[in-house]
């Protein structure tokens, strides 16, 4: 179940806090570390504050991009030091470590972190399903990399203990779609609502977060996704046949 749980690095900028990261996953018994686009790959630093977690830091798995690195997941969590930029469905840190264990039973999941400079950005924190705050001092909230990544991953260690003392159940098993799926959906989406022009090409507006935060509260499963395409693909080939229709007329 820990070996399904993800922990992933946006842009670190600091080798040191990637190798202070790999110790406090190994602290808590999880292994799965990606970085996404470090800006100086691990280093002696990083080996370092590693200390007895050199092995997690080694087999980290460094990708260009965030896309690719939660890809093959069914549930993404971004971390933010600032509640409510987007509104976006919220967890504590301790309903983060239940979620996780909770899914980590049937699928992958990826727990997300930001940039030392500046944290996660729109764009990224739009890609996951829900956001989690540690609520700290409301003068100076945002802790270091590393600590914050310490604080989620004893969260998801104490959930996981609870649930191993407590002989609790293995929850229901729900067919999430990849992150990757959801993605194409709503490529899929946002160009059939071009076509039909319900949002101008290159203006989706505030609709597309709209509909996308709407989706990500549903968590929709794997079938449901695909009906959702193939509701797409039917209003796309009628839309294609009336314009082929009065294109006919026009020519007549
Ligand atoms: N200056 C940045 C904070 C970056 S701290 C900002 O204002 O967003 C680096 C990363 O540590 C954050 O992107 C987040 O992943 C994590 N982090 C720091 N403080 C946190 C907090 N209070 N709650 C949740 N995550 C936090």
């Amino acid at each position: 179940m820990l070996e399904n749980i993800r922990i992933v690095l946006v842009n670190t900028s600091h080798t040191g806090n990637i190798g202070s990261a790999a110790r406090a996953l190994k602290t808590m018994g999880l292994s799965s570390l990606y970085l996404v686009g470090p800006l100086t790959p691990p280093d002696g630093k990083s080996s370092a504050l590693a200390a007895g977690a050199g092995d997690v830091l080694a087999n980290a798995i460094i990708v260009p991009t965030l896309a690719e690195a939660i890809a093959d997941c069914s549930l993404v969590i971004g971390t933010s030091a600032r509640t409510r930029t987007l509104s976006w469905p919220m967890l504590t840190p301790r309903e983060t470590g239940i979620k996780i264990n909770e899914e980590a039973q049937h699928h992958k999941v990826a727990l997300v972190f930001g940039r030392e400079s500046s944290g996660l950005n729109n764009d990224e924190l739009r890609m996951c399903d829900f956001h989690t705050c540690i609520e700290a001092n409301p003068e100076y909230s945002s802790l270091n990399l590393a600590a914050a990544v310490q604080t989620f991953c004893y969260e998801i260690r104490t959930d996981f203990l609870n649930r191993q003392r407590q002989h609790l159940p293995p929850n229901k098993v729900y067919d999430y779609p990849l992150a990757e799926d959801l993605a194409r959906f709503f490529v899929h989406l946002e160009s059939t609502l071009e076509k039909t022009s319900f949002i101008r090409k290159n203006h989706p507006g505030a609709v597309m977060e709209k509909l996308k935060r709407l989706v990500n509260r549903a968590r929709p499963e794997a079938l449901e996704l695909n009906i959702l395409r193939g509701i797409l693909a039917s209003i796309e080939k009628h839309h294609d046949n009336i314009q082929r229709r009065s294109k006919n007329k026009n020519e007549e």
